[in-house]
């Protein structure tokens, strides 16, 4: 026998009550928990989180399941006494919202059913979508919607939802969607000649209050198929957040809404040939740069002078410091050791001609290490970043005079 009378067992449209403190206990964190003698919180289980609200003068902030000792109200403020009468109030939008999911989700997963013989595995319901786990049979966007439009149907033709007490032998007869585990008493939720299940949460009276439903994504997982949906407040504020993305997105093409994918796909083919194009323009712009970069260190030596190029840019791609690199060191006896400061990052090319000293490797090595960072290569090529751009002239300086002992 539960300690604790749970009203909402009868109606879950049932916020305020009055009770009688029956305990009190301490949780682990030092918080205290009250338990009534009669309770409308919705202690958390089967996938639906608990509900909040006032006891007294105190904020509720958890309802935790003790099954036999009752429901368990975690409080912050005021503690009542053992013996006290207390009023309770559950948050109304709180509960509405989770009646909505959980009956949406009844609906959802009987429409699976009726149309696939899929059964739910596991229900969540999350802070912003709900989860399924469906045994569905090649998945696919069509088969899903198929069920998610039938959900809506049911939901918009207003059916009646009944609770039924029946003890388990009598419900082992009955055509139930899914098993119950409980013995004795089990509480049953049947939506009007569409679904009969086992069930201890909080529904909606009519599928009318559930509203809508509409699925987010789906994705495999574990060998079942892992649907994220909502139900009802939840699908206009998903719908907000969408069409308002949505009509960022077009305003930058000044475009309507279903018009930016494919705008937007074109840009971004664009794109990857301008980036194409770009790269082989640096190649060729790298190759004036090298140029005039060892005729500026040495303008009287001859090209088969061994030369150290160092060189720091700004804002400069691993790519087009790497082409300088080897514009540079496609010269006879050049050694590259070259930087670039992207705001909190440093990156790093050394490349030698083949005819020159050293090891680009063990330089980058011993560079990555004062930069704070990582980086490879072989004797002739190296790359590397990090993190420690403040030290980026240090780090070169240190490889060049490594470079001279070479
Ligand atoms: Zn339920």
């Amino acid at each position: 026998m539960s300690a604790t009378e749970r009203l909402y067992y009868q109606d879950s449209r049932l916020l305020e009550f009055d009770a009688r403190v029956v305990d009190l206990s301490e949780r682990d964190d030092g918080a205290i928990a009250v338990t009534l003698d009669r309770t409308a919180f919705y202690p958390t289980g089967g996938g639906q989180p608990n509900d909040t609200g006032t006891l007294g003068e105190a904020r509720v902030v958890d309802c935790i399941d003790a099954e036999s000792d009752g429901v368990l109200h975690v409080i912050q403020g005021p503690a009542p006494q053992i013996g006290d009468s207390v009023h309770g109030r559950v948050d109304r939008q709180r509960r509405l919202d989770h009646l909505q999911q959980h009956t949406g989700q009844h609906i959802l997963s009987a429409a699976l059913v009726k149309l696939f013989d899929a059964p739910t595995r596991s229900f969540r319901m999350l802070a912003h979508e709900c989860e399924i786990d469906v045994a569905l049979a090649d998945a696919a966007d069509q088969k899903i919607e198929k069920a998610v439009d039938l959900a809506n149907q049911i939901i918009w033709e207003a059916r009646p939802i009944q609770i039924m007490e029946v003890s388990s032998e009598a419900a082992a007869a009955l055509p139930l969607r899914k098993e119950s585990a409980r013995e004795g008493e089990l509480r049953l939720i049947q939506i009007e000649d569409f679904d009969l299940t086992p069930c201890g949460g909080t529904h909606a009276r009519s599928t009318g209050e559930v509203g809508c439903i509409a699925v987010r994504s789906w994705e495999r997982a574990k060998g079942l198929v892992r649907i994220q949906f909502m139900a009802g407040g939840r699908v206009l504020a998903d719908y907000r957040k969408a069409n308002a993305t949505a009509r960022e997105v077009a305003a930058l093409f000044s475009a309507g809404r279903e018009d930016s994918p494919a705008l937007l796909a074109k840009l971004v083919d664009e794109n990857k040939k301008l980036s194409r194009r770009v790269r082989e323009l640096d190649e060729i712009a790298c190759r004036v740069e090298a140029e005039e970069l060892l005729r500026a260190i040495s303008p009287a030596t001859s090209e088969s002078a061994a030369a150290v190029i160092v060189k720091i840019f700004e804002d400069r791609s691993a790519d087009s410091l790497k082409h300088l690199a080897l514009a540079l060191t496609a010269h006879p006896g050049v050694v590259a050791l070259l930087g670039s400061r992207d705001g909190a990052a440093a990156r790093l090319v050394f490349a030698r001609a083949a005819d020159a000293p050293g090891d680009m490797n063990a330089l980058m090595r011993q560079a990555c290490e004062l930069i704070d960072g990582r980086g490879g290569g072989n004797s002739a090529l190296a790359q590397g970043g990090g993190k420690n751009v403040n030290v980026l002239e240090a780090a070169l300086a240190a490889a060049r005079q490594s470079q001279g002992l070479a």
